[in-house]
């Protein structure tokens, strides 16, 4: 029999290898951006056309390479940056494998402009598909510029299993949030068609993590810092006030490697045990240093996965220094939480995710500040009488919060089912609601003053409005006289498009025009005259900085961020009857302590209080 063995060609080995380092636009961003960072690049700039599909270029400005490197770049195994097995042992480099280049030129179209800064002339490549198909001397900047078209143009199967663009650019935002965190001492611009994602400075790590995250996180951001011999930890940390019930702010980084460690992250969320609002995960910026040879990098091909040498004493270290600044900054109240587990806010629903639709009617045209409505609207008023049973476990508030501590951050507690039913007239009838600088409402109750947030309570309101909305099918969609159109970018209309029908469910009906336009011809009688289209972008931009996959509980995710775009803002004065009404309701919810994000909606300042600030 003859031999049949053969040793594949190299263009079929790369393609093999290729699957393992690139699954999608957004690895090969990584692997780029990477490159740049070992070439000592102080400006990174990275510009794609449909969400990498059709376009990844990375231009930096590190050392360039010579022309016999640039052709060499693209060989398997072909690296500048170790030279024997024992060098994995020392790794300072992101890179080291000498694979990623050759990986990503067998699956696409790849053009390379490249220059030393002493050279007076730079070479230019083109390969596809691990073909040559041009190598010339070129006049270009100092530093490299690639540009990768057509990712998986010989792969279908591949191309084929690339999510929506939103999804794709969802990646590729996530993994240069990761390298920008891990180095806010480069400068890195973020374009996707044409229009402006990130822009960012050279920071320092606080300044850039609010530069990614928005400009709320700067007074939300705990440091923390410890210098051990096996470990140094630095970065911050979030209040627990502020953490999400979606993943997207938990970075780890060691030796300015993002790293995903689920066994650390139980540390840290150990460390917050009970002063988060319930299933939400606080935010995290963790930054570890250890000597590289007590580290394992290499177990994986694109080095998420870290193995660490002293891994349990490094769990005790982070629980411990997460917890001490926590304490530090007055975050974990001085009360023993053992003890407190009596003196909770009942919570009728732990977990919103599950979210039972309220046991009442909904009238999806009622809107809570038209007063005419509500008197005429008898028994579809969600406070009406014989609702009344909806509001026995809030009033356990009163009675159990004077023994309460003064901590702001209470932990949570599951209902006390055999709580009395006291109505919640008994205890409001008569009171005074007073609106404090447009934001808060306050009222005096047993044990103290009761502070909501407006906003939040509203949130909540129509949230649970709108999920029962939802789950009735009783759609109640209100044409509007003037059809608004509106044209997106790309990867806006995606994500609009991913909606549509969740939305469709609420009563809007938005169709789409083709060429990233849509008209709204009608709305959800439940919102107020809010214009339509600023009701939809807020939503856009809520979907979008939230970390989860849209696909899981995407109804939720639509009716919480539409909650949070149509809810009346913080500085609208409301009158009287506006907060009475909105008192009812929010009492009338299944889960009125929490936000529909988790935020807390109320609090009481307990008596003892006020008795201690007039001693
Ligand atoms: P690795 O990064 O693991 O070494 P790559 O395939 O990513 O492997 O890159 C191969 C080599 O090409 C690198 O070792 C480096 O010498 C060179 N190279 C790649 N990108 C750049 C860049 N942006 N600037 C300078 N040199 C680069
Ligand atoms: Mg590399």
């Amino acid at each position: 029999m003859s031999d049949i063995i053969q040793l594949l060609p190299d263009s079929v080995a790369n393609q093999i290898a290729a699957g393992e380092v690139i699954q999608r636009p957004a690895s090969v961003a990584k692997e780029l951006v990477e490159n740049a960072i070992d070439a000592g690049a102080s400006h990174i700039k990275i510009n794609l056309k449909d969400a990498g599909r059709t376009l990844i270029q990375v231009s930096d400005n590190g050392c360039g390479m010579s022309d016999t490197d640039a052709r060499m770049a693209f060989e398997r195994h072909a690296t500048s940056k170790i030279k024997a097995a024992n060098d994995l042992f020392a790794i300072r480099t992101m890179g080291f494998r000498g694979e990623a280049l050759a990986s990503i030129a067998a699956i696409a179209d790849v053009e390379l402009h490249t220059k030393q800064h002493d050279q007076e002339i730079g070479t230019m490549i083109h390969i596809s598909g691990s073909n040559l198909l041009k190598q010339e001397a070129t006049s270009c900047a100092n530093g490299t510029n690639f540009l990768v078209k057509n990712l998986f143009f010989n792969v279908p199967a591949r191309r084929k299993f690339l999510k929506s663009n939103a999804a794709e650019l969802k990646h590729i935002i996530n993994e240069v949030q990761r390298v920008a965190l891990a180095n806010p001492d480069i400068a890195f611009s973020l374009i996707h068609n044409q229009q402006t994602v990130y822009e960012l400075g050279l920071d320092n790590i606080r300044k850039r993590i609010v530069a990614l995250f928005g400009k709320n996180s700067t007074q939300n951001l705990i440091p923390v810092n410890t210098d051990t011999s096996l470990v140094k930890i630095t970065g911050y940390i979030g209040q627990p006030k502020h953490a999400r019930k979606t993943f997207g702010e938990q970075f780890f980084f060691v030796n300015k490697r993002f790293m995903r460690h689920p066994f650390f992250h139980r540390a840290v969320m150990q460390a917050y045990e009970k002063i988060l609002p319930p299933d939400s995960i606080p935010s995290y910026f963790l930054f570890f240093e250890v000597k590289p040879e007590n580290i394992d990098i290499n177990i994986h091909p694109t080095k998420t996965e870290i193995k660490f040498e002293n891994e349990s004493a490094i769990w005790q270290m982070i629980k411990a220094t997460v917890r001490e600044s926590l304490g530090k900054h007055n975050v974990i109240p001085s009360i023993d939480f053992d003890q407190a587990g009596s003196l909770d806010i009942p919570v009728a629903s732990r977990n919103t995710g599950n979210i039972r639709p309220p046991q009442i009617k909904i009238d999806p045209t009622y809107n809570p500040f038209e007063t005419e409505k509500k008197q005429s609207g008898g028994s579809s008023n969600p406070s009406s009488p014989k609702d009344q049973s909806q509001t026995q476990h809030w009033e356990k508030l009163y009675q159990d919060f004077e023994k309460a501590d003064p901590a702001d951050e209470l932990p949570i507690s599951q209902p006390d089912e055999t709580s009395g039913e006291i109505r919640h007239e008994d205890t409001f009838s008569g009171k005074t609601f007073i609106q404090f600088k447009n934001k808060y409402i306050l009222t005096p109750v047993k044990s103290g003053l009761m502070v909501i947030d407006q906003k939040r309570a509203h949130e909540r309101i129509l949230f649970e409005t709108f999920m029962a909305v939802i789950e009735s099918q009783e759609t109640v969609s209100q044409q509007q006289l003037f059809p608004h159109t509106f044209d997106l970018n790309a990867a806006d209309a995606e994500l609009l498009r991913s909606v549509l029908d969740d939305l469709k469910a609420l009563g809007f009906d938005i169709r789409d025009f083709g060429n990233n336009s849509f008209i709204i011809n009608g709305t959800p009688g439940i919102l107020d005259n809010s214009s339509p289209l600023s009701v939809i972008e807020s939503l856009l931009e809520d979907i979008k900085s939230s970390a989860s996959d849209l696909k899981e509980k995407a109804r939720e995710k639509v009716a919480a961020s539409l909650a949070r775009a149509s809810a009346i803002s913080y500085g609208s004065s409301l009158k009287q009857e506006e907060i009475n009404q909105l008192i009812d309701q929010l009492f009338a919810c299944a889960t009125p302590n929490f936000s529909p994000t988790g935020k807390q909606v109320l609090t009481i300042v307990p008596i003892e209080h006020f008795e201690k600030l007039l001693k």
